[in-house]
C-alpha cells in the first residue's frame, strides 16, 4: 500500500524524499483562486517518478451549483487542471463532490454533475481521471451523507468517476467510520485514494480541520482500520509539514503492514 502526503507545489518530489512518501498530492493552482493552471517546472520528472502523483482541484470549484456564474467556471477549471494533471503524469485529479445554495433542490446538483461529465465527453473527456472526495459540511452537499452520495453516483455513475474517502470528512460530516468502507463500496464500487487525516472536530459537526493521526477526535487504530480496508492509495493531509506529515506517514506505514 503505497503512503504520502500533500505537499507544496515547488519541489513535490524533495517533499516526498523529506517525508519517506511513495506518494504526493499537490495543487496546480492557488486552491482559492480562479486561475488557469500554468505548467509545472518539473512536469518531466514527475511523469518519470516512480513516486505515484495526484493533483488536487481548486475549493472555489463547484460544479453541482445552481449559480451559472459559478458552475459554468468550475466546469471549465475542472477540464483545464485534467489536462494539467494529465502533463505530471498524475493518476487523479481530486474534486470536491460541491453542493446547491440554500433552498436549492439538491436534485439539481446532481444533475449539474451529470452535465459536467457530458460537457467533458463532448470535448474527449477528462485527461485524468476524475476521483470525487466526500467533505464535511454544509447542508445541501452532494457528497457529505452517503444517502446524498448514492443519489450522486446514480446520476454519474454511467460515466468513469473515481472515489476518494476522506476520513476526516467523513467523521465531522456524521457518517461512521466503523464500516465506512464496505458502505462507500455498495454506493461507487470503488475508493480510488483514502485522505487519511484525523479531525479536530467532533463527530457530525460539519467542520472542516484536519489534524495529525495520534491527535484529534477519531481513535487512531480506527484510521488505521479504515486505510487497511479501503485498499488503495493513502495521502495524509496533516499539519506539521515534514516532521508532522512524516511521523503521520510512519504511523499508517507500521501499522498497516504489521
Ligand atoms: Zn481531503
Amino acid at each position: 500500500m503505497r503512503i504520502g502526503a500533500h505537499v507544496d507545489a515547488g519541489d513535490p518530489l524533495a517533499e516526498a524524499a523529506a517525508r519517506k512518501a511513495e506518494v504526493v498530492q499537490f495543487f496546480l493552482a492557488d486552491p482559492k483562486g480562479w486561475k488557469a493552471p500554468e505548467e509545472h517546472p518539473d512536469a518531466d520528472g514527475l511523469r518519470a517518478a516512480e513516486v505515484e502523483v495526484y493533483v488536487h482541484a481548486p475549493y472555489v470549484i463547484n460544479v453541482a451549483t445552481t449559480n451559472n456564474r459559478i458552475r459554468i467556471p468550475s466546469r471549465k477549471l475542472l477540464l483545464s487542471h485534467a489536462t494539467a494533471a494529465a502533463r505530471v503524469g498524475a493518476k487523479g485529479l481530486i474534486v470536491h463532490g460541491g453542493h446547491v445554495g440554500k433552498g436549492d433542490d439538491v436534485a439539481v446538483g446532481f444533475d449539474n454533475w451529470r452535465k459536467t461529465f457530458a460537457f467533458a465527453a463532448e470535448s474527449g473527456g477528462f485527461a485524468t481521471p476524475i476521483l470525487i472526495e466526500n467533505t464535511a459540511g454544509g447542508d445541501n452537499a452532494c457528497a457529505r451523507r452517503f444517502d446524498a452520495l448514492a443519489r450522486l453516483w446514480d446520476a454519474i455513475g454511467s460515466y468513469e468517476v473515481g472515489f476518494c474517502l476522506d476520513t476526516c470528512h467523513a467523521h465531522a460530516g456524521g457518517e461512521a467510520l466503523l464500516d465506512v468502507v464496505d458502505r462507500v463500496k455498495a454506493i461507487t464500487g470503488r475508493i480510488d485514494l483514502v485522505h487519511a487525516n484525523n479531525s479536530r472536530d467532533a463527530f457530525d459537526s460539519g467542520a472542516d480541520r484536519h489534524d495529525n493521526l495520534g491527535q484529534g477526535m477519531i481513535d487512531p487504530e480506527l484510521l488505521v482500520a479504515v486505510v487497511r480496508a479501503a485498499g488503495a492509495p493513502v495521502v495524509v493531509e496533516t499539519p506539521g509539514g515534514v516532521d508532522g506529515q512524516g511521523k503521520d506517514i510512519a504511523f499508517l506505514r507500521d501499522r498497516v503492514t504489521a
